[in-house]
């Protein structure tokens, strides 16, 4: 899947990039970027197991190189939920979550509470035994935002939470990350998805789908290094 990536980079680089990215560009109305570079037909779709619900900070939905959409729309059973704190708390789909038994509710996120699913010993016992599995909140913003989203969010702030420890450092070449142990959140998702299936909290998809989600945000972070250098290139070209 990478070396036809790779060629169809090559193919799309080979356009006139500068031209195209200087005129008015329409929308995909799916994955909500410029048309001419759409991923939605990069994209492997399946199903997850754990259950994802993805949480967009208002902020987040702004940046042109956020990866939580591409994520949803590779996830067919993910919700994505946008706002902050204060709309969080008054959406009625959280508060069911929050209180379901059946399937328990944990919210991706590090902090000296969280249960670390790469520590063999800590007890995930009461994780294990939920009768349908677990249902992961992950927050796509930064991190400032997302402790926010914790500390403020009565549903949020209430729920277990869990974190793994990243074991390579983001392939985000077109976002500074605070820390390196930061990542973005489609490569937090992949990442996810192994440790729970590693710790019986969910089944990894057939043919390993997930890998997908890799395959999507590399095609992304090299087309928007691409567009990044026409549009350096034209603009020195008219000085
Ligand atoms: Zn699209």
């Amino acid at each position: 899947m990478r070396s036809k990536t790779s060629q169809r980079l090559s193919d799309f680089s080979q356009t006139s990039m500068s031209s195209e990215f200087a005129r008015c560009r329409p929308t995909c109305f799916r994955c909500f970027r410029p048309r001419i570079t759409c991923m939605c037909r990069s994209l492997t779709p399946f199903q997850s197991d754990p259950e994802l619900v993805i949480l967009i900070h208002p902020r987040e939905t702004k940046r042109a190189i956020g990866t939580a959409r591409l994520a949803h729309l590779s996830i067919q059973n993910s919700v994505l939920i946008r706002g902050d704190a204060p709309m969080l708390d008054r959406d009625s789909r959280l508060r069911s979550w929050a209180e379901d038994t059946d399937r328990r509710s944990v919210v991706l996120f590090p902090g000296p509470g969280s249960l670390d699913l790469d520590d063999s010993g800590t007890d995930l016992s009461t994780l294990v035994s939920a009768p349908r599995g677990i249902r992961v909140f992950v927050i796509d913003g930064t991190w400032s935002e997302a402790r926010k989203m914790v500390q403020r969010s009565e549903v949020l702030s209430r729920m277990p939470q869990i974190m793994f420890r990243p074991d390579r450092p983001s392939n985000y070449r077109i976002r500074k990350q605070p820390k390196p142990v930061c990542v973005s959140t489609i490569e937090a998702i992949h990442a996810l998805l192994e440790r729970c299936a590693e710790r019986g909290l969910g089944r990894l998809p057939e043919g390993h789908a997930h890998d997908g989600l890799l395959d999507v945000f590399e095609r992304m972070v090299d087309l928007q290094i691409v567009c990044r250098d026409g549009a350096a290139f034209t603009k020195a070209a008219s000085e």
